[in-house]
């Protein structure tokens, strides 16, 4: 059986194609997409993150406006900040760097900004509308594993998929938009008993767990698809939560670097340009 390599870049290259095209039609009528990114504080990866949406955009045509806070500016003053740019019309979408520095409710954040400019659901009601079956505004990791099973043409319907996390940004949202694709899906957690007897069900495993390669091949039956959010730093450089030994055996899976993570950020340009 040949395992099929589900690499991030040729999701994100059809993507690309067709968000810059409409950001290109947008301009031709005078119409500019800009996204607002806020960064509050030193936060190593939080920069690292800012800096690769800065080059995507403005290599779609887009442009990007980086707003940076002091790690000291309060709570207030962030809310304060997105508040303005909910009113400016010359910004589109609007991206607070998580987590914020300790002092900051990143919810409380997450929720002042007005839902058509909520690029990646921080806002309670755009969660409300995924949780409703109206995925358009979910969250852009799940939706870059959802975008990845359909390039790859992954059947979804009637199948056993097993989701491990259950965090609102990955685990929760991503289950749900399997359900809307028909999926039967389990959720499993740091509390879920005999993990390795769900995993043996699975057709299809989301791994969104943050431990790395922590699911291990005799933990899931042949031909199983593996998709792997994962991204943990190690001493050899980057790896999943799905150890690599696991690709022998599946149908399928998707790389740690160079999978899902890089059609996460081609998602969010797509929620940026949704409106156009
Ligand atoms: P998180 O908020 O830390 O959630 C981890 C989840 O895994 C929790 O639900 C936790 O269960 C569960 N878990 C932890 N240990 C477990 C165990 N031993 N057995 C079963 N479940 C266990 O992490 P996250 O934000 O969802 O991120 C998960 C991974 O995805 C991380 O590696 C992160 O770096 C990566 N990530 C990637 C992207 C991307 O674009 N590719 C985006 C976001 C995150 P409890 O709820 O019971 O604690």
């Amino acid at each position: 059986m040949k395992t099929l390599l589900m690499k991030g870049k040729p999701v994100a290259d059809a993507y690309r194609e067709i968000i810059s095209a409409k950001i290109a039609a947008a301009r031709a009528k005078g119409v500019k997409v800009t996204l607002a990114i806020i960064v509050v504080g030193d936060d190593p990866a939080s920069h690292v993150y800012k800096d690769r949406l800065v080059k995507l955009v403005e290599s779609l045509g887009g442009e990007a406006k980086v707003l940076e806070l002091p790690e000291t500016a309060t709570q207030d003053e962030v809310i304060a900040m997105i508040k303005r740019l909910n009113h400016n019309r010359y910004v589109t979408g609007i991206l607070p760097m998580m987590p914020m520095p300790k002092h900051i409710d990143g919810d409380a954040v997450g929720a002042v900004i007005t839902t058509s400019k909520d690029v990646d659901c921080l806002n309670p009601k755009s969660v409300g509308e995924v949780f409703l079956g109206r995925s358009r505004w979910a969250p852009c990791t799940p939706r870059a594993c959802m975008a990845t099973l359909a390039h790859y043409g992954i059947e979804l319907k009637g199948k056993n998929v097993v989701v491990v996390g259950r965090s609102n940004v990955v685990g929760k949202p991503v289950a749900l938009l399997l359900l809307q694709e028909h999926a039967t899906v389990t959720v499993c957690h740091s509390k879920t008993k005999d993990l390795a007897g769900i995993l043996k069900t699975a057709d299809v495993i989301v791994a969104a767990v943050g431990v790395p390669a922590f699911i291990k091949p005799e933990m899931v039956k042949k031909g199983v698809v593996i998709v792997d959010v994962g991204i943990n730093a190690v001493a050899g450089g980057l790896v999943g939560d799905v150890d690599p030994a696991v690709a022998d055996k599946a149908g399928a899976f998707t790389p740690v670097p160079g999978g899902i993570g890089v059609v996460s950020n081609m998602m969010v340009m797509d929620m940026l340009s949704r409106n156009l």
